[in-house]
């Protein structure tokens, strides 16, 4: 691409990390960016920069949110009881696209990887036990993907939850084995955990 000016080349460069876009795509939006009103290139700057620096992640359930505790953790119409244990933050909007989901959430901030060095101590398990103790849910549902990694995390909660007295379960099959939750649709996800299971 040495016939574009280097800032188009960057502009190029930055837009082909985003996900599902090839270099092909990455070039026909840099060349829409350049040749559209300047106004959109600057509410686009701006609008990836407030999102970036202006979402933060809530310290009680790990979800991006602008306030802090986040707005689930603060509803009264939320169920507090009811304890959802996700991988990621973007897992919480995916349960909440559902609307089958009326608890409240914690992200563990990743999952149990060995190979990468990731330990049960990297994530926010800790935060995870001290709430149960705290907060006393009746249920606690762990809601990870079918791949080995979010396996082996689930068997660990499962070791650290069940002597805190709190009942464990996790979503129905139908999530994709071998995957996380952004392989699954809506509806599969939404009757993921309607039809949960103990453990
Ligand atoms: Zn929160």
């Amino acid at each position: 691409m040495s016939d574009y000016p280097a800032p188009v080349r960057q502009l190029i460069d930055a837009l082909k990390k985003l996900p599902g876009v090839g270099p092909r795509s990455a070039e026909r939006l840099a060349i829409f960016i350049m040749q559209s009103e300047s106004r959109l290139a600057e509410d686009l700057a701006a609008a990836i920069h407030l999102a970036r620096n202006g979402i933060k992640n809530c310290s009680r359930c790990g979800s991006y949110t602008a306030t802090n505790p986040c707005e689930i953790c603060v509803s009264p119409r939320r169920d507090k009881g009811l304890i959802c244990v996700v991988e990621r933050p973007a897992d919480i909007l995916r349960i909440e696209k559902t609307g089958q989901f009326g608890g409240v959430y914690h992200a563990l901030m990743g999952k149990i990887a060995p190979l990468d060095g990731v330990g049960p101590e990297q994530l926010r398990i800790e935060e995870l036990v001290k709430r149960v103790q705290a907060e006393h849910p009746r249920e606690v549902i762990i809601a990870l993907g079918g791949d080995a990694q979010s396996e082996a995390t689930t068997h660990h909660l499962i070791e650290i939850l069940k002597p805190l007295g709190v009942s464990v379960t996790r979503i129905a099959s139908g999530i994709p084995v071998g995957s996380g939750l952004e392989y699954a649709d809506e509806l599969t996800l939404g009757r993921a955990i309607a039809g949960r299971r103990p453990l």
